[in-house]
């Protein structure tokens, strides 16, 4: 078996153990492999392997390795921070557009979407951790975008994603996993018109058991699945 593989195969009992041991079953857990600076052979060789969907950071890379037939039997997803110049890119290509963050980028998506006849399933980033860098609604302006979106016939909104503050102290990353799982049940019992709270997307390769025990359904993980990544 390929590196790739024993590694996939690996992630995936992981995630099953962890789905079983927070009392659910493992199909309810959905790993989207994040792919950035791994090339079309490497993707194609984990969709080989049994990876059902992918989740890509940067338009330009996932537009090239698309031409080459690179998510051919997966799921797509974006899971970067999306320029609205660069919606028209992604809408309709990825099943799943997980860090949407403002209304103006929500209405661009929905318009896109419109336009060719389809609704765009989004799901909304949330900057958990109120980090001035980074991207994200802040909790506190959540209702507000969601009153947006309950207006928008272009997409319906799936859940939340988010990317906690980084920490190497798993307690302090669980309790931001915590705070995520909150405010999916708090959305969730509100019931806002076209907002079907489906996925919570949090957890990586170093913290995905964690969030899978907090209540997270997608995991995304990338460098446990495919090394370290080299940036040059
Ligand atoms: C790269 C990336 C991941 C995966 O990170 P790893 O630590 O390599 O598992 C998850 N989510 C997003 C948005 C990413 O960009």
């Amino acid at each position: 078996m390929s590196e790739i593989a024993e590694n996939l195969k690996r992630i995936q009992e992981r995630i099953a153990a962890a789905a079983v041991k927070a009392g659910r079953s493992p199909e309810d857990v959905k790993l989207v492999a994040a792919t950035k600076m791994n090339d079309a052979d490497r993707v194609r060789e984990a969709i080989a392997a049994g990876l059902r969907a992918a989740g890509e950071n940067r338009v330009q890379e996932m537009l090239d390795k698309n031409a080459l037939g690179a998510y051919e039997g997966a799921e797509l997803h974006f899971i970067g921070h999306l320029q609205k110049n660069k919606v028209k890119n992604v809408v309709g290509l990825c099943s799943l557009i997980e860090s949407a963050d403002s209304p103006e980028l929500l209405s661009a998506i929905s318009k896109k979407a419109e336009s060719m006849g389809i609704c765009q399933n989004v799901l909304i980033e949330v900057n958990i951790g109120g980090e001035t860098a980074k991207s994200g609604v802040s909790p506190d302006k959540i209702d507000e975008l969601l009153e947006t979106a309950a207006g928008l016939k272009g997409i319906s909104v799936n859940g939340l994603m988010t990317i906690p503050p980084f920490s190497d102290k798993i307690v302090e990353t669980r309790n931001y996993f915590d705070k995520m799982y909150k405010l999916f049940i708090d959305i969730t019992a509100k019931k806002y018109d076209n907002i079907n709270m489906r996925f919570l997307s949090m957890g990586m390769s170093g913290d995905f058991e964690e969030a899978i025990y907090a209540g997270a359904n997608i995991v995304r993980v990338g460098s446990a699945i495919f090394g370290a990544r080299h940036y040059s």
